[in-house]
C-alpha cells in the first residue's frame, strides 16, 4: 500500500481495511489478504494493492486481485546479491516505509541463510558418518583378501 506517506491518488487516506470477497456475507465476512479498502478524505472508496508502496487501485476489490500476482513473482526472483554488514546499513535517512520493506527483505535473506546452514551441516554429518565407514570396509576387504591369499 501506498501509505507511507498516507497519501494515495493524491488524497490523503483517512482510513482503510481489508476488502471483502465477493463470498463474504454478514453472517460469514471473507477478506482478500492482498486488497485493501480505503476511504479517502474526500469520502471515495477505493480499493489498493496491500504490498508496500504500490499504488494500484481500482473502483472494485476484484480488480486489484489479479494484480497482486505481479508482486508474488517478484517475491520469488528475490535479488542474488551479498547484503553488506549490519554496520555497514545507514538507515537514518529511510521513510517508515522503506524500513518496512527492508525489514521485510531481511527476513527472507535470514530464511534462506538458515535452509542454507542446514543443508551444509546435514551433508558435514554425513560425511563424518560415512567416513569411518568406508574405513572398515576398507579393512574388511584387506582382511578377506589375506585370508584368500593364505587359504591359496
Ligand atoms: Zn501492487
Amino acid at each position: 500500500m501506498a501509505t507511507a506517506n498516507g497519501i494515495l491518488n493524491g488524497l490523503k487516506v483517512e482510513s482503510f481495511g481489508f476488502a471483502q470477497t465477493p463470498r463474504s456475507t454478514p453472517e460469514n465476512r471473507r477478506y482478500y489478504k492482498e486488497v485493501l479498502e480505503v476511504l479517502l478524505e474526500d469520502g471515495t472508496i477505493t480499493f489498493n494493492c496491500v504490498w508496500m508502496g504500490c499504488e494500484f487501485t481500482r473502483p472494485t476489490a476484484s480488480g486489484v486481485w489479479p494484480h497482486t500476482r505481479v508482486h508474488k513473482n517478484q517475491a520469488v526472483k528475490a535479488p542474488k546479491y551479498a547484503a553488506p554488514a549490519p554496520s555497514e546499513i545507514d538507515v537514518s535517512g529511510l521513510t517508515l516505509g522503506e524500513l518496512v520493506d527492508r525489514a521485510q527483505k531481511a527476513t527472507w535473506y535470514s530464511t534462506e541463510l538458515d535452509a542454507t546452514q542446514k543443508k551444509l551441516a546435514k551433508v558435514s554429518r554425513d560425511l563424518s558418518e560415512w567416513k569411518p565407514r568406508a574405513q572398515t570396509a576398507e579393512k574388511q576387504l584387506r582382511a578377506i583378501r589375506s585370508a584368500f591369499a593364505a587359504a591359496t
